[in-house]
């Protein structure tokens, strides 16, 4: 509660310093740093908004650092993969401390892929979370399995591992554990079920490079991990992604299919030359491959700025009424923090609607969306369950949209996505004040509920 005062107080006297500076008196301004001149005023209402710069932007891009790679690839005409592809898989294989890495043309296509190639698909179901990107659950569906969703613990945002087990069925084959925002989801006692109900677990860390639960990598927990470097990620090269597993037989199916089916490793054939088995082409190319050795030069320091931003945030803004940060389960030593979460209770703000408070917040300086909506409530599965070919394989009562819908139901997930809000990553490369002006922004807000309804 003190704390709670001080802010209070330290905001009033904000208010006064700013009054002052704008009638244009005699106070000594010059002690005050320019930010927190912030009336105690909303922006949204005319004041001065508690962070008047611009954040670090993204993706980074350090012309004299990260560009004679690149040109050397575009200047050597060889565009497709070959030994800059190579490099990255190695670096990022060595970094995460497992055998094997293949990078492909996104994360989509990585979680597609590796559920085909442990042959994860139809008559199969897939336990998932509601509460990712739609990759995350589409993989399931396009390998014509059927997606089964476990409810979310809301204080971590992720699969609540003591509701994964009343889920299991017979036709139980695989679980997705995804970090979502790139906060680690509980996994020993994930890969504990995974091994008493010999399941497939195909980890989805398209948000969660260099996190880690029990200083291990996230991504190396599972029979498979996948990786994103789309643009907005916290490596970016573009479009990207990865398998990586220690798997050395599926790792070589991965490679074939990839690469439309041709010979490789263990799955040579007898039968060579020639594809031996069905394949795709989702092959990287090297200019991607070297903006993405770039990147991995500053992940590190970035991985470590963002988690140390992210905890000080937390202290910063967990003290005001209705903001709940995330929780981190016990044994996470770091997080990737792609978005730095927190539930927002409208209550507690005097009834000031969540659009309304992102929209304060925004006009305050400060980046934030609501977030994901329920993913077991899309269209999509619908149309799945009703297209021609699961009508073909399944029988019609596994089908029925209404049954499907009342057992799929998360209510906690429901009720997470209503009270959710995100701040993007690159707000956590900003510095320590950046930090506590977001406090600042949070507490006018609060202390100002009531007229920015
Ligand atoms: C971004 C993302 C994906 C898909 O990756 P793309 O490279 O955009 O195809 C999958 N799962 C999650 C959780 C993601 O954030």
């Amino acid at each position: 509660m003190g704390s709670k005062y001080d802010r209070r107080k330290f905001i009033r006297d904000q208010s006064i310093a700013g009054i002052g500076a704008a009638a244009g008196l005699n106070f000594p301004v010059k002690m005050i740093n320019i930010n927190n001149q912030a009336s105690a005023t909303p922006a949204l209402l005319g004041g001065t908004p508690a962070i008047g710069h611009s954040w670090p932007s993204w993706p980074v891009w350090n012309p004299d650092k990260d560009e004679p790679g690149l040109l050397k690839v575009m200047r050597s005409g060889v565009w497709s993969r070959n030994r800059v592809v190579d490099e990255f898989e190695r670096r990022w294989a060595e970094i995460l401390d497992i055998k094997r890495c293949l990078t492909v043309v996104n994360g989509t296509n990585a979680l597609n892929a590796s559920l085909a190639q442990y042959e994860v698909g139809w008559g199969d179901e897939v336990l998932v979370t509601p509460y990712s990107f739609i990759a995350s659950v589409s993989c399931v569906v396009f390998n014509g399995a059927i997606p089964v969703f476990v409810d979310v613990d809301p204080e971590t945002f992720q699969m609540d591992p003591a509701k994964i087990e009343e889920k299991i069925t017979p036709e139980t084959r695989a679980i997705i554990p995804v970090h979502i925002l790139g906060l680690p989801c509980e996994m020993d006692p994930i890969m504990e079920i995974a091994r008493k109900h010999d399941l497939i677990v195909i980890e989805d860390a398209c948000q969660a490079w260099l996190a880690e639960y029990d200083h291990k990598k996230l991504g190396t927990f599972g029979h498979a991990g996948c990786f994103s470097f789309q643009n907005s990620k916290n490596i970016p090269m573009g479009e990207g992604g990865a398998i990586v597993s220690n798997d050395d037989a599926f790792m070589d199916r991965c490679y074939s299919y990839h690469n439309y089916g041709n010979p490789y490793g263990s799955v040579a054939g007898e039968l060579s030359p020639g594809a031996v088995r069905i394949g795709t082409k989702l092959r990287l190319t090297e200019y991607q491959a070297a903006i993405g050795l770039a990147q991995l030069e500053r992940l590190e320091g970035e991985t470590e700025l963002r988690n140390q931003n992210a905890s000080l945030l937390k202290s910063e803004i967990e003290t005001t009424p209705g903001i709940t940060p995330y929780r981190l389960y016990p044994k996470v030593n770091r997080a990737a923090f792609h978005l730095f979460p927190f539930r927002y209770d409208q209550q507690e703000f005097k009834g000031l609607s969540r659009s309304k408070f992102i929209a304060a917040l925004k006009s305050e300086g400060v980046p934030c969306y609501d977030g994901y909506r329920p993913l077991n409530k899309m269209p999509f599965l619908k149309n799945t369950l009703e297209s021609k070919y699961y009508r073909k394989f399944y029988p019609s009562a596994k089908l029925d949209y209404n049954r499907y819908m009342e057992a799929n139901h998360c209510p906690l997930n429901d009720q997470l996505c209503e009270e959710a809000i995100w701040i993007p990553q690159n707000v956590l490369l900003g510095d320590t004040n950046d930090m506590k002006q977001i406090g600042v922004a949070i507490s006018k807000i609060y202390e100002n509920a009531e007229s920015l309804k």
